[in-house]
């Protein structure tokens, strides 16, 4: 497969390498943007004879290669493996990994999409799976079985609670056990955290999200530590198919390219919008390990720059002082995904989250995750206080205030 040279050496700023890393400008034309390959097929010169090596596009597409080679550099990996979305990078990596009596670790409070996909969909296939907390280090090391446990899976933080995972911990953990570790980086996003100089072996993202940016893509990324297990997965990627195609490879590629500064952003209208949470009284609890107050601060700020866009909180009245929250704001869209320019708010117990109900991952009714977006703080701000006042006229539920959830 052709390498497009990358014109920014390795020591090159993680924004120089997001610009141009995979991206040099077309030896052809001089088209200084990546071009989009529509092709689905490559002319031989020749039985055999490809020009630049590529055959059938499923096998592989110069704009898909421009994207994979971005990835893997941004992440620091020797590999880039891109996926029709994030969770068909995950199901590569997991039947590229396990075999039927596997057993994987998994977050308690992973994704649902993640646990559905390990626990229903390859669970089905012999796959076994223990939902452990991640912030509990013993836990973590009493739920490993050396020789057998395949994968130990990480997400920090995490989707919609924003627990906090030490890498570079359960890094030794998974690594004394004989397993491997992948990182879902899809929160933090490369600009904020790189996994693999923790020690992770793969990082997977939902391109989807922050990577695009832009709310206008579905996608999904494996960028492998080293070229052998990138090997494995790439053969999948082939064999199963689930490849992206060039306009979306694009769309993410040209959302990385402002990557950086959108985190910063994202970043800075997260804090301030978790500081003003943090203050009210109708607030039970904010999950945001910017505030020092959070149980995941102190791992937060060794391996992440930033704390990064997203905010969730629970409301004191319960699920229904959440909904009410969710139809009262105007700048912040009420819509499932995150990680895009534009603010969204949801209420994942109802949304996001509702294929993990009556499992070890539920979540809590009254949880209201905010993807902070990078409008003008003060419009984001006196949105948040619009759907405090909404939440506040909520009478309160009978719960057990321990727990946050809610008792009918
Ligand atoms: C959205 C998401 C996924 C799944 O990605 P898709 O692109 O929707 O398939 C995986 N992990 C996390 C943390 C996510 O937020």
């Amino acid at each position: 497969m052709p390498e497009h040279d990358s014109s920014a050496p390795a020591h090159q700023g993680f924004a120089t390498r997001a610009i141009h890393d995979g991206q040099a400008p077309d030896p052809l034309t001089g088209a200084v943007t990546v071009p989009i390959h529509p092709s689905s097929t490559f002319a031989q010169d020749g039985v055999g004879g490809t020009r630049s090596g590529y055959e059938y596009a499923r096998s592989g597409n110069p704009t898909r290669r421009a994207l994979e080679v971005c990835l893997a550099s941004l992440e620091g990996g020797a590999r880039g493996i891109a996926f029709a979305s994030g969770l068909a990078a995950e199901d590569a990596i997991v039947r590229t990994l396990c075999r039927p009596g596997s057993h994987v670790v998994v977050p308690d409070d992973a994704y649902g999409g993640t646990f559905r996909l390990l626990a229903r969909v390859h669970g089905e296939w012999g796959v076994e799976v223990t939902p452990v907390a991640l912030n509990d280090l013993a836990a973590v090391t009493a739920a490993v079985r050396p020789g057998s446990t395949t994968i130990v899976w990480v997400e920090t933080p995490t989707n919609p609670l924003l627990g906090v995972a030490d890498i570079a911990a359960i890094a030794q953990v998974a690594h004394r056990a004989g397993a491997v570790l992948v990182v879902d980086n899809t929160f933090a996003s490369p600009y904020l955290q790189q996994p693999i100089a923790l020690g992770a072996d793969v990082v997977i993202h939902s391109t989807t999200k922050y990577a695009g940016g832009h709310s206008d893509v579905v996608g999904g990324a494996v960028v492998t530590a080293v070229d052998d297990l990138g090997e494995r997965i790439a053969y999948l990627q082939n064999a199963a198919g689930a490849v992206p195609g060039p306009f979306d490879c694009w769309l993410v590629l040209r959302g990385l390219k402002t990557l950086a500064l959108r985190m910063e952003r994202h970043s800075d209208n997260a804090a301030a919008i978790a500081r003003r949470l943090a203050t009210e009284p109708a607030v039970s609890r904010v999950h945001y390990p910017g505030l020092s107050t959070d149980p995941g601060h102190e791992i937060a700020s060794r391996q992440m720059r930033r704390f990064g866009g997203m905010v969730s909180f629970q409301l004191e009245a319960g699920p229904a002082a959440a909904a009410a929250f969710c139809a009262a704001t105007r700048v912040f869209t009420l819509a499932e995904s995150l990680g895009g320019v534009e603010s969204l708010v949801e209420q994942p117990a109802a949304m996001t989250h509702v294929s993990v109900a009556g499992s070890p991952l539920e979540v809590p009714g009254n949880l209201v995750r905010l993807s902070v977006g990078i409008e003008d703080i003060a419009d984001l701000l006196a949105d948040v206080e619009r759907g405090l006042v909404a939440a506040r006229a909520v009478e309160p539920a009978v719960h057990d205030r321990s727990s946050g959830h809610v008792t009918r």
